[in-house]
């Protein structure tokens, strides 16, 4: 009976130091010291002993309990301990993961663009000036020099809604508005941005809608060479410090004489390139110093005032300078292509 004690104890605490959870620690509990665990069992047999024997087989067996019991409790906090630790870590926050990013909307490219240049001329003394997208006959054309028989209105296929009114083709309405609330006084120094429409196809570099930004200078002795210094200052501010201009002779009915400018190309630096298709040069803009019957007909003396303008597509200006391929990726809103432009995924 002794050694059937003895070999249950050792049993029991081999089975309880394996124990790999509660639950198993507390099925051994019950199996050992239940009352039909097999302890019980072996001291049932204890009233075949003699008188002598009887108490120190109890002795024993209480020995084993509490050998038992012991070994459950400090295999019982050992365990609950590893619970705990194993909690804290699966709960633990590792403060050197990197953050979630937060998706953060940017400005389209072309917003960009032309806030860009707005700021530009707001440095250079200019304000900037708006008008409606939906404009009469009169401020889009007639006001412009282009009477309305004028063979030059051929050159912007227009959308007309009524006789009288058509999505305007060009900011340059805009020059007329805001010389006509000037009273004849100058100086006059504005920036117009905008949305413009023509009865274009729509390929890779056209756009039946787009964004033009204009400028327009009028004062006492404004000459070409302001138009050609302001332009210069812009190009280099816009497309680098290396960058060259130079202004070929044009036509445009509401600027007399009329240039376009070029910059020199700044992928190649003039040498040559697909961008400006080996001249060295890319079309930027089209100015000229401002027509005496345009000022004339928004109340400037042309005997006493001059001016310049000047009109770009923003879509050339931010295709240029983000080395865009496609006008129509403006449009789309492929949010591939808009994240590109941002300081956020
Ligand atoms: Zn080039």
């Amino acid at each position: 009976m002794e050694s059937q004690l003895k070999q249950l104890q050792i049993e029991a605490l081999e089975k309880i130091e394996k124990a790999a959870d509660l639950k198993v620690l507390n099925e051994i509990r019950i199996a050992y010291l239940g009352k039909k665990g097999p302890i019980t069992e072996v001291l049932r047999g204890m009233g075949k002993l003699s008188a002598e024997e009887r108490p120190k087989m109890g002795a024993l067996g209480n020995d084993v309990r509490s050998a038992i019991t012991e070994k459950l409790a400090e295999k019982q906090k050992v365990l609950e301990e590893a619970a705990v630790a194993k909690q804290l870590a699966a709960e633990t926050i590792d403060v050197t993961l990197p953050g979630r990013p937060i998706r953060v909307g940017n400005h389209h490219p072309l917003t960009k663009t032309v806030e860009e240049i707005e700021d530009l001329f707001i440095g250079m003394g200019y304000t900037v000036a708006e008008g409606p997208e939906v404009e009469q006959d009169y401020y889009n054309f007639e006001a412009l020099n282009l009477p309305k028989d004028h063979p030059a209105r051929d050159m912007q296929d227009s959308f007309y809604i009524t006789e009288e009114m058509l999505l305007r083709t060009q900011t340059s309405p805009v020059q007329v508005r805001t010389m006509e609330k000037y009273n004849g006084k100058g100086p006059v120094k504005i920036i117009c941005p905008g949305k413009v429409y023509r009865r274009d196809h729509d390929d890779a570099t056209h756009s039946h809608q787009f964004m033009q930004i204009e400028g327009l200078a009028v004062a006492e002795n404004i000459t070409m060479a302001d138009l050609k210094g302001t332009l210069e200052v812009f190009a280099k501010k816009m497309f680098g410090e290396n960058r060259e201009i130079r202004l070929r002779p044009s036509f445009f009915p509401f600027t007399e004489p009329s240039v376009e400018m070029d910059i020199s190309c700044m992928i190649c630096e003039g040498e040559g390139c697909n961008v400006c298709k080996q001249t060295g040069w890319i079309e930027i803009l089209g100015a000229g110093m401002v027509h005496p019957n345009v000022l004339k007909m928004s109340g400037f003396d042309p005997e006493k005032y001059t001016g310049f303008a000047f009109g770009m597509g923003a879509e050339r200006i931010a295709m240029l300078k983000y080395g865009v391929d496609d006008i129509r990726h403006f449009y789309t809103n492929d949010v591939r292509f808009l994240k590109q432009f941002g300081l956020h995924e």
